[in-house]
């Protein structure tokens, strides 16, 4: 799962980058509005943190222009504490969650994976795809109720497969997801890891579709 920051605020910054990490994010962040635009114009990410007082370029004059390119990855609005016009400002821009400065981490953390699953059309935070389960509050996944042992990057692998399951995934589309931009973007390194999942999942699980990429799907 790919997420991009946007705050100028070093310490908060960088507390945030460490602890979405930590939470098996990849994070791409930027300091100031003008970045930060481009950044989620031109790359994909799965949701968005946007702080709405930024050096350059207000958050909110960048998510309207996101919103005006038709960008609907969503977008989390970080405000300043008392400002309820700032919400209801983001809130029309079209931002999908807000939260008030100061905040827990694990709030911010509760409500992205909210975010991201909603984005996905899931309801609950557990994914499940046949005998495979992924619980996304603790991160862990299970085949009938055995515990997976997996890395970060097959994690988010398989998170990202299981939010798309049914669905064919493209090469292209979990480089772009699954790593910052400043990583060597491989394809072929997607094979290999899609290769050592596939070794701690049950077989046929994870389908190559030739030619156009892979397909998560409950075996018939
Ligand atoms: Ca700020």
């Amino acid at each position: 799962m790919r997420l991009l920051l946007v705050e100028d605020d070093p310490i908060l910054r960088q507390q945030l980058v460490e602890a979405l990490r930590t939470a098996a994010y990849v994070v791409d962040s930027a300091d100031n509005g003008i970045d930060g635009r481009h950044l989620g114009e031109n790359e994909a990410y799965e949701a968005v943190i946007l702080d709405l007082g930024l050096p350059q370029l207000d958050g909110l004059t960048v998510l309207r222009h996101w919103r005006r390119l038709g960008k609907t990855m969503p977008v989390l609005i970080l405000t300043a504490r008392d400002s309820w016009h700032e919400k209801v400002a983001g809130i029309d821009a079209g931002a999908d969650d807000y939260l008030t400065k100061p905040f827990h981490v694990e709030e911010l953390l509760a409500r992205l994976r909210a975010l991201i699953r909603r984005t996905g059309g899931h309801a609950s935070a557990e994914l499940s795809c046949g005998p495979l389960t992924l619980d996304t509050r603790n991160g862990r996944a299970a085949v009938d109720g055995r515990t997976l042992t997996l890395t970060s990057h097959e994690y988010r692998l398989l998170a990202y497969l299981l939010l798309h399951r049914e669905q064919i995934v493209s090469r292209g589309e979990l480089v772009e997801h699954l790593y910052a931009q400043d990583f060597d973007r491989d394809s072929n390194t997607v094979e290999v890891f899609i290769a050592r999942l596939r070794k701690k999942l049950p077989p046929g699980l994870i389908e190559t579709v030739r030619g156009l990429g892979y397909r998560l799907s409950a075996p018939q």
